[in-house]
């Protein structure tokens, strides 16, 4: 990785000054010194927009003040809230470590990096994040906008999404930090990138960078960062029977090492094309099953949803069935009107909104 070294002395400084005198971004969490408080927000925010997660941070904020009330709540309760974010896993470590923590620590946060890395579904970045906001401990933050601004004033032309090449611009950004003031430093720079420094249209010209900034200098703020391609996404396509007889709904929780685990969903056939979804394969499965059908209501929109490596599409029917069918035996029969207090993937929650079937028909 070739680095400019001109400018690294002054780099705190003038972001510092930036941060003092002109950063205007405007967070709830911003200033916060309450260790759950950080913690949580920064776990809405891992794969999450801020304009999305905001309102996230917000209701949980609302319901759990502290991490023991988040710690006694239901896990179908804390799903509930959840539900739209995505990312389960992030919700199962969430409940996982409040629980944790209060039994463990009597609800207290460890007060070092090597304590809070120790956490489930807290990384190098959360633990530097709530070690400097909560503790004023000297760690530095890399995520995507830390990475894009070294990139672009070191002028890094290596890609920044190779472990190798994060690793030395993480020895980078733990070098620029300023040590007296760690919290203020990660905030500046987390700022800076999403305000001034963005990835499409940065304010270069109002940036007090500019002058030794190698990629303006050298015209390649459009092509910095570089990153490698990730690979594809794998596609799985998933044809959804919404059973109802005599007014239940058949509803199963996904309980597999699979996308979705501990989220409800309904009759699931998977098929190995799209040509799977189409209405008259619905007809061939219900033939194969043997249900006695008494009405069939196909939705032609096919839902798509997009995951780090999956790329989900999703059809529904809806069959009303004469006599009781033979299913597996990890699903429940539920009134239809419970089906807005459970927890569902967000394709099937927004097929469910479209179609108005959260409340009672
Ligand atoms: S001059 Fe432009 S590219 Fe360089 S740090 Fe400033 S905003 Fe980023």
């Amino acid at each position: 990785m070739k680095k400019k070294t001109a400018g690294k002395s002054q780099f705190s400084e003038i972001l510092l000054k930036w941060h003092d005198n002109e950063n205007k971004r405007e967070m709830p969490w911003k200033g916060e010194k309450d260790p759950y408080k950080i913690w949580l927000s920064e776990i809405i925010l891992q794969q999450t927009r801020v304009e999305q997660g905001l309102a996230y941070y917000l209701r949980f904020i609302e319901k759990y003040p502290t991490i023991f009330e988040l710690a006694a709540a239901p896990d179908m309760e804390v799903f509930k809230l959840w539900e739209g974010l995505g990312y389960y896993s992030r919700c199962r470590n969430l409940l996982h470590t409040a629980r944790f923590i209060v039994d463990r620590f009597n609800g207290r946060f460890p007060a070092s990096y090597d304590g809070l890395l120790e956490l489930k579904g807290v990384g190098s970045y959360t633990a530097a994040a709530i070690a400097s906001f909560a503790f004023e401990l000297p760690f530095a933050v890399v995520d995507g906008n830390v990475l894009r601004v070294l990139a672009r004033y070191f002028g890094v032309k290596d890609p920044v999404n190779e472990t190798v090449i994060k690793e030395k611009l993480t020895a980078l950004a733990q070098s620029l930090l300023s040590v007296s003031r760690p919290a203020a430093y990660n905030q500046a720079i987390m700022d800076f990138g999403a305000t001034v420094c963005k990835p499409q249209n940065p304010a270069c010209s109002n940036c007090p960078f500019q002058k030794d900034c190698t990629a303006f200098q050298g015209g390649l703020v459009d092509v910095l960062p570089v990153k490698t391609q990730k690979p594809p996404r794998k596609e799985r396509f998933f044809l959804y029977f919404i059973i109802s007889y005599k007014g239940m709904i058949w509803i199963r929780e996904r309980t597999e090492k699979d996308i979705w685990r501990h989220l409800f969903e309904f009759f699931l056939v998977e098929c190995s094309s799209k040509e799977g979804l189409e209405p008259s394969m619905m007809v061939n499965y219900m033939e194969s099953f043997g249900w006695q059908v008494q009405s069939v209501v196909t939705h032609p929109e096919i839902f798509r949803q997009l995951l780090t490596h999956q790329e989900i599409s999703t059809s529904f029917v809806w069959v009303t069935l004469k006599k009781k069918p033979h299913l597996p035996p990890d699903g429940k029969w539920v009134e239809q009107n419970e089906i807005g207090g459970l927890a569902f993937p967000q394709t099937i929650q927004k097929f469910l909104q479209q179609n108005k079937l959260t409340i009672k028909a």
